[in-house]
């Protein structure tokens, strides 16, 4: 991770979870609202396996997700208006958000907003969603693309800045182009962190 944290860290002023919302913009392909996509697998590092759960709630024209634990404990990523962001970024989100529990930041104390920390565990959960989208869904370069476009339209219409949307662009293109699966990257991922097996 450290050859990629000095960038990360001086641009993305703004970040959070506002990374993984999508945009109603008509990026990739057709008009919103889309079609809602199934869910996909989920089970975090304990073992558990993790619920997804539609519901309303933040700005209508914005998709977004979050992963936590419910009042029972039991870990859920929760999806707010994915019909607003086209099927490829949904997906994405969806991965991301599964990434938060594949590598335990959701049982770990938050870091502080916007600081290296929580910059890293996004570039972390970026790089996973990719590679989940290109290894289990066979997105290749074209359903990068369009990823990478429906990003661009998101975070654009948050207000992000543009060397803020190229650097994170750039972060899910050089994951796309790495050697081994997304498991293995979290097992990299936790390895340096002292967690590895
Ligand atoms: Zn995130």
């Amino acid at each position: 991770m450290r050859e990629i944290l000095p960038a990360m860290i001086a641009v993305l002023a703004l970040c959070g979870e506002a990374w993984a919302q999508g945009a109603g913009e008509a990026a990739a392909s057709g008009q919103p609202p889309y079609e809602v996509v199934a869910p996909p697998a989920c089970v975090n590092d304990k073992g558990e396996p993790v619920r997804f759960e539609d519901r309303d709630g933040g700005r209508a024209d914005l998709a977004a997700g979050m992963a936590a634990r419910d009042g029972d404990g039991e870990p859920v990523v929760y999806r707010s208006n994915y019909s607003a962001t086209p099927p490829d970024f949904q997906r994405f989100i969806d991965f991301h958000e599964c990434a938060h529990h594949q590598t335990g930041d959701v049982d770990r104390p938050h870091p502080p907003r916007n600081g290296p920390e929580h910059l890293m565990n996004e570039s972390i959960s970026d790089c996973v969603a990719i590679l989940r989208l290109r290894d289990e869904e066979g997105y290749g370069r074209a359903g990068f693309e369009r990823v990478a476009a429906a990003m661009r339209a998101d975070m654009e219409r948050i207000g992000f800045p543009e060397i803020s949307v190229s650097s994170r662009i750039a972060n899910i293109e050089t994951c796309f182009a790495r050697d081994g699966s997304a498991e293995d990257f979290i097992e990299v991922v936790r390895e340096r962190r002292g967690e590895g097996k």
